[in-house]
C-alpha cells in the first residue's frame, strides 16, 4: 500500500511512459491506415511478390502499390497483429524484423477495446462483420 502511494506521487512511472509510447505508436499507425491510401486486402493466396516484405505466410506490405495483404485463413486477432506488424514496417522503415515483430505484439496486448475494434474492421471478411454486428444487436436487445 505504501509502495503504491509513493509511486503514485512520484514522477511518471515506467508503466505510464510505456503506455504513452505505445499509444503514440498506435496513433501513427492509425493515421497511416486512414490517410495514406493503403488498401488492406484479405487473401489466401500467398505468393511472395517482388518488392514485398514477405513475412512468413501471415501478411506482407507492398509500399509502392500501397497494398497490405493479410492471410484471411488465420484468426481475426492474428490478422490484427499482422496488420500492426505490416503498418510498423511502413511507419518505421529502419526497424529490423525482430523489433517490428516484438512491437506489434506489445501494441496488440495494450489495445483498448475501441482500438481493437477499429483494427478488426480492416481485417474482417464481410460475413464475419455481419455476424459480429448481429450478435451485438442481439445482446443489446436483450
Ligand atoms: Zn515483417
Amino acid at each position: 500500500m505504501k509502495k503504491q502511494l509513493r509511486y503514485a506521487l512520484g514522477p511518471p512511472s515506467w508503466e505510464t511512459n510505456t503506455k504513452m509510447k505505445y499509444s503514440s505508436i498506435f496513433s501513427r499507425l492509425k493515421k497511416i491506415l486512414l490517410d495514406s491510401g493503403y488498401q488492406v486486402i484479405l487473401t489466401d493466396r500467398f505468393i511472395r511478390r517482388k518488392g514485398g516484405l514477405a513475412r512468413g505466410s501471415k501478411g506482407y506490405i507492398l509500399p509502392d502499390d500501397l497494398k497490405i495483404f493479410i492471410n484471411k485463413t488465420i484468426g481475426v486477432n492474428d490478422r490484427v497483429v499482422t496488420l500492426i506488424h505490416e503498418l510498423l514496417h511502413e511507419a518505421y522503415p529502419g526497424w529490423q524484423e525482430q523489433q517490428v515483430d516484438r512491437t506489434s505484439k506489445r501494441i496488440f496486448n495494450r489495445l483498448t477495446v475501441p482500438q481493437l475494434g477499429f483494427l478488426q474492421f480492416f481485417v474482417m471478411l464481410p460475413g464475419e462483420i455481419k455476424a459480429m454486428l448481429k450478435s451485438n444487436q442481439l445482446s443489446a436487445a436483450r
